[in-house]
């Protein structure tokens, strides 16, 4: 792996959490993969209290609220190391959606809700759910959204049907994006968030959905969701009413960083494997996988590939860090599909190395294969980028 910290601090932080990964969970990953997740969830509960002393819990929040204070570029070095592992993120309390949840309510909580939802999530109490797509309507265009919340004295009413809401199984609560003025000629003011505790009656869950033959469960669940009925005090609407779009937005830059650099630590994990079994693996009694040339293609293209898109990607974060989000739009789009389309080249190389045992449950290439192919669909397709990088760059050639 590149090593690429920028300061002695950040160098530290990153070898001590890259030891506490390498020493603790590395050899119980397996054993944790193909636990029920209410028994993978206690076993995690004894690692996360000694994550937290490596000083990167809640990695993505400042210092005065629990975390370690760290840049944009500086948490994306952190998120790739913690990428390197299935749980690195949880352990940390800072898995997607709870830290993305955890930006918004730090913004825009306040009171009673700060108490009663942000505290306890930033101390790993709880967790969390972020409820937007729905069976009935493209989630790719999310102005076709349907789930209403109507005003009633001083309550909300929500009605709407999501799915593929992730960790909604045990979560305590869920964000919802929902319409609170359906008529607004202005289509991106139709929509906002609003905090939905989930032991309330109207708030139920389906089922998990069973994704590529594997349900879920707990904080690896995608969930059906109906809301029927749902009341909730209007101090539960998070910002303004009809800015749901705009604080979505403000969130994606930073949130496309840490999914980028959690998909380069895969990418890492699986060629590290991939050059392991290169050289171990004899197929005649002089000459190992690595020695033949198809191999070593893959081996060095999936080198140069993780590596040009982490410039990418730092470059970005630093972008967005000196610059703000506005600067980096092209960026930010580009490098969705770019990391994407690179982690699945790699994971899929690693599995060709490995043969057989590469589909395996014995091995994690076949759980990162099913998944992560989501990472060309989730967080804006690849396709949706792709236009939207096109349209912008277009549109400074005269495109109408
Ligand atoms: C593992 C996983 C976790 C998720 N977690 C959450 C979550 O926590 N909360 C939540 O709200 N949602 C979540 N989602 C949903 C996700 O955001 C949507 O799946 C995504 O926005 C795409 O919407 P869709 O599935 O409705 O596809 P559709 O919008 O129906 O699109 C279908 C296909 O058409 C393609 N397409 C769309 N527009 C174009 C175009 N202009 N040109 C060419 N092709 C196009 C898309 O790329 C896609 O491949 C999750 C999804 C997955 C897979």
């Amino acid at each position: 792996m590149i090593s690429v910290f920028s300061n002695d601090a950040l160098e530290n932080l990153g070898k001590a959490v890259k030891t506490f990964l390498e020493e603790e969970i590395y050899p119980i990953e397996h054993k944790l993969l193909h636990m029920d997740w209410l028994e993978a969830e206690l076993l995690l509960g004894e690692k996360r209290d000694l994550a937290r002393q490596t000083g990167a819990w809640n990695l993505y929040l400042p210092k005065e609220l629990g975390g370690p204070g760290l840049s944009l570029p500086e948490v994306a070095q952190i998120g790739e190391i913690l990428g390197t592992t299935p749980y690195g993120h949880y352990l940390f309390n800072c898995q997607a959606p709870d830290a993305g949840n955890m930006e918004l309510l730090m913004a825009y909580a306040e009171g009673d809700l700060r108490e009663q939802f942000f505290t306890p999530l930033t101390e790993g109490k709880i967790r969390s759910c972020f409820a937007m797509t729905e069976p009935g309507n493209a989630g790719s265009n999310p102005l076709l959204m349907t789930t209403t919340a109507e005003k009633e004295g001083d309550h909300f009413v929500l009605n709407g049907h999501k799915w593929f809401t992730t960790g909604a199984d045990g979560a305590a609560f869920a964000i919802v994006m929902c319409l609170t003025d359906p008529d607004n000629p202005n289509p991106y003011q139709r929509a906002s968030m609003i905090l939905v505790p989930a032991d309330n009656p109207g708030f139920q869950i389906i089922r998990n959905i069973p994704v590529m033959g594997h349900s879920g469960a707990g904080w690896m669940s995608h969930s059906e969701v109906r809301l029927e009925k749902v009341r909730v005090p209007q101090s539960h609407l998070l910002g303004e009413a009809g800015r749901g779009f705009q604080i979505a937005q403000e969130r994606l830059g930073p949130g496309r960083i840490h999914h980028c650099m959690r998909w380069i630590g895969i990418a890492e994990r699986c060629f590290d494997l991939m050059c392991r079994r290169a050289v171990s693996r004899k197929i005649s009694p002089d000459k190992s996988l690595g020695n033949k040339q198809m191999v070593q293609q893959w081996i060095a293209e999936s080198r140069a590939q993780i590596d040009s898109v982490r410039y990418m990607v730092m470059h970005t974060a630093w972008q967005m860090e000196h610059h703000g989000q506005k600067s980096a739009r092209e960026a930010i789009s580009a490098i969705k599909f770019l990391a994407s389309d690179m982690l699945l080249k790699v994971i899929d190389h690693s599995i060709q190395t490995h043969g057989a045992l590469g589909l395996t449950d014995d091995s994690l290439l076949s759980f990162y294969y099913r998944q992560e192919r989501a990472a060309r669909i989730y967080d804006g397709s690849d396709e949706t980028h792709k236009a939207s990088l096109a349209r912008r760059i277009l549109k400074q050639y005269g495109l109408q």
